[in-house]
């Protein structure tokens, strides 16, 4: 359910997608607004005019969900940073950055913009429904109405707990960043409390659930699993991007890789390199040079009664220029691109000489040893 994303519309330059989880965000809101908010403030109204009601509302605090989330994107590009758009999905709404802030500043300002202009739009509900009551609208505008206002300010409120990675969390990381300038430690400050908070969330969905407010119950719970788990991915991915950023891949690739000539039988190929080095993948090098790659699927495309006749050289294909990379890449940037390609090993070249291959394996030893050394301060 999960990752299938709808565009439905561009607003000021932001695609505003919709995630299919979000329908039972949709249906949930209609379902409760119309059996249980409604009936319990507006009574004696008939069943249709509820449930008219209620999809109304879940409407409205849709477009409300994209306008919060529209501020922080306006702010953000305002500074700078490129944004992917706008994602509504079970839990409300995301403005995806490919970046983080560049300071303090920038943050505080993008995070408190989010709960202000819903403070904003909840009041600007309040006015017209104070307007509508007094001049007499019916009672379903009225209803839906208030609801508006008041979803608008419980939505700020929610949005301001200091609880990384909602807005109050971002915005207390801002002022702990300015204060002491020292990212990483704000975040671990912040995330903690995010973590604490979902916690706290899924205890309060226990509890309910126990008091047999089921639904509800649910709802807490999951939201406070979505809290916790991004809290601490949040923390994580900075330590990732911190120890990884700046830091040249030929620092730790492997100097000496293993290559076949190309002269090797397909059988001295499974024999001598496959069996012994349990690679997918092996750079042909001839006086030096890199004159191509031979892989697993390359092989198994030649009869098996075949491969002690068939050298590497015959079935060697060009290698693919995305896994090659020279020495000075960033190891962030490379370990983005074997995200990208899925392929765990990438060929450091130099003209047309392999110096040497960087693997997931090392790039994540060389994280966990950085980060293990970091860890007294
Ligand atoms: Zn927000």
């Amino acid at each position: 359910m999960f990752g299938q994303r709808i565009k439905i519309f561009s607003l000021l330059g932001f695609e505003v997608r919709v995630d299919l989880s979000w329908i039972v965000l949709a249906v949930l809101v209609t379902w409760s607004l119309a059996r249980g908010v409604f009936p319990d403030y507006f009574e004696n109204l008939p069943e249709r005019t509820y449930w008219f009601m209620g999809a109304v509302g879940a409407l409205g605090l849709f477009l409300s969900i994209i306008f919060h989330e529209l501020s922080h994107s306006l702010i953000a590009r305002k500074f700078g940073i490129s944004m992917k758009g706008i994602t509504l999905f079970i839990f409300g709404g995301v403005a995806e950055m490919t970046e983080e802030a560049p300071d303090a500043k920038a943050e505080f300002w993008m995070a408190i913009v989010g709960p202000a202009s819903s403070l904003l739009l909840g009041a600007m509900f309040f006015a017209v429904w104070r307007y509508g009551e007094s001049a007499g609208w019916p009672v379903p505008a009225v209803g839906v109405l208030f609801y508006l206002a008041w979803i608008n300010v419980a939505l700020a409120v929610f949005n301001l707990i200091p609880a990384f990675p909602l807005d109050g969390g971002r915005l207390l990381r801002a002022v702990l960043w300015g204060f002491r300038k020292n990212l990483q430690w704000a975040t671990r400050i912040t995330s903690r409390l995010g973590s604490g908070f979902g916690i706290l969330l899924i205890a309060l969905g226990l509890y309910s659930i126990i008091q047999g407010q089921f639904i509800g119950g649910i709802w807490w719970f999951l939201i406070g699993m979505f809290v916790r788990s991004a809290a601490q991915t949040s923390y994580q991915q900075l330590l990732t991007r911190k120890a990884l950023e700046g830091e040249m891949v030929s620092r730790f690739m492997v100097t000496n890789p293993v290559t076949v000539p190309p002269a090797t039988s397909l059988q001295q190929l499974v024999d001598h390199y496959i069996y012994r080095h349990h690679f997918k993948m092996y750079p042909i090098v001839e006086d030096g040079r890199l004159t191509g790659c031979v892989t697993l699927r390359q092989l198994k495309e030649v009869p098996h009664d075949q491969w002690n006749r068939v050298t590497v050289r015959e079935v060697a294909r060009p290698c693919s220029p995305a896994m090659n990379i020279p020495p000075d890449t960033d190891a962030l940037q490379a370990l983005s691109i074997m995200n990208r390609t899925g392929s765990s090993r990438l060929m450091v070249v130099v003209g047309d000489r392999l110096v040497g291959i960087i693997a997931l394996k090392d790039l994540l030893q060389f994280l966990s040893l950085k980060l293990s050394l970091e860890e007294t301060e």
